[in-house]
């Protein structure tokens, strides 16, 4: 069960690799001092007395140091030990240490990490050498202890190997999460890489099947998230319900935004850690207001949707940021999220209509003699007994 309350703490924006999409790094960024945590264990100490999850993210996180994690991670455990904190990183592990993953180790952090398929498919997307540094760094973290979960993303390009980027990640045994390239805000020709909403919808079912093929060899954290929703009637990721309020992310200079993904865009700046404010403070900034215009706005626009209610009209930053914060649509990867909800529903319907689903196998088996492939059922059981 994920935690209510989700704080991301960006100790800079600031990387040493330089990814062909990137969207969120920024070479002059300052570092997030120690005060600044304090100022984050003062702030939230009255804030909202629900279990928290911090995670470091970035930029790089690790370019924060071994002794900022080990007094921020003592900090934010003891004084809020109220909060029941929880820990995650998301990194591309070339500066983890075995300094720091003891450190990481001893607060359990698990980490994420990024790696785009096979070698030559990952460094022409992310640069060359960053494979190598990237599967350094997880030795590490494995010789830690550290679990490690992988982001993939793929970009209209890596899209055409999507069989070899499954295989790749089925062989290795690695925990995979899938996230689409988006439009970069920072560039100057921000659709070259960026998936293309329907491609993505082929993608996500594609994968729903491999899934499905490889149950007990690999693990979606997406068609997850996907399937509990169908399921629960209910999003259990911040794309998938109001994220506002539940979810804010703290800059370098300790600037409050929304959510990770607004770091560094003064507009979207919702107050100061270092003046403690109450959630009412936060929902009178402007960036707040936004949020909620956003909310609103998916109750009316997404009305006649029969997955509204755990879909949520997805990432508002994803709908308005690249409209320079008009709020015009919402997210564009609509179309994908309605594909795969409906792939997933449809079927679910139909095996549960059918004597079939009581052995977890779908009627979807195609030609007689065809070896049987598990159904969502026996997927919903994995998803909600893990
Ligand atoms: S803005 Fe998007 S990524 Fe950020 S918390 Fe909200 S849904 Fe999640
Ligand atoms: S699938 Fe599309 S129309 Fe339906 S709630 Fe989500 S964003 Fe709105």
């Amino acid at each position: 069960m994920k935690n209510p309350f989700h704080v991301m703490l960006i100790p800079t924006l600031g990387c040493p690799a330089h990814c062909s999409y990137c969207w969120s790094s920024d070479a002059g960024s300052p570092k997030m001092s120690i005060d600044t945590v304090r100022d984050v264990v003062t702030w939230l100490k009255e804030f909202r007395n629900d279990r928290v999850t911090f995670t470091f993210h970035g930029g790089e996180p690790l370019l924060a140091g071994a002794d900022f994690y080990r007094q921020a991670l003592p900090l934010l455990s003891q004084e809020l030990s109220h909060l029941n904190p929880e820990f995650a990183m998301q990194s591309n592990l070339w500066l983890l240490t075995p300094e720091i993953a003891e450190i990481l180790a001893q607060y359990q952090v698990p980490l994420g990490t990024s790696i785009d398929g096979p070698e030559e498919l990952n460094d022409l997307q992310r640069g060359e050498g960053y494979f190598a540094k990237t599967m350094r760094g997880y030795e590490i973290a494995r010789a830690h202890g550290l679990r490690v979960s992988f982001i993939c993303t793929f970009t209209n390009y890596s899209v055409r190997f999507r069989e070899e980027i499954f295989n790749f990640f089925l062989e290795n045994r690695f925990r995979l999460k899938l996230h689409p390239a988006l439009p970069s805000l920072r560039d100057k020709n921000p659709e070259q890489w960026a998936l293309d909403p329907d491609e993505y919808g082929d993608l996500l079912v594609f994968l729903l099947d491999k899934y499905l093929d490889n149950l007990d060899s690999i693990e979606i954290m997406n068609i997850n998230d996907l399937c509990r929703c169908i399921f629960t009637r209910r999003g259990s990721v911040c794309t998938f319900v109001n994220c506002t309020g539940n979810t804010f992310a703290v800059g370098p200079d300790g600037s409050i935004y929304p959510c990770y993904r607004f770091v560094g865009m003064p507009e979207w700046v919702m107050g100061q850690v270092r003046d403690a404010p109450t959630m009412e403070e936060l929902s009178c900034s402007g960036a707040w207001q936004r949020m909620h215009q956003y909310e609103k706005y998916v109750d009316e626009a997404c009305k006649e949707c029969k997955h509204l209610r755990y879909c949520r009209g997805g990432c508002p930053y994803n709908a308005i940021v690249p409209t320079g914060g008009k709020i015009a649509g919402v997210d564009p990867h609509c179309r994908a999220y309605t594909r795969a909800f409906n792939e997933i529903g449809t079927r679910l319907n139909d095996e549960m209509m059918n004597t079939s689903f009581l052995d977890g196998a779908s009627s979807f088996q195609g030609a007689p003699g065809a070896q049987k492939r598990p159904g969502i059922m026996r997927l919903m059981h994995k998803v909600l007994l893990r």
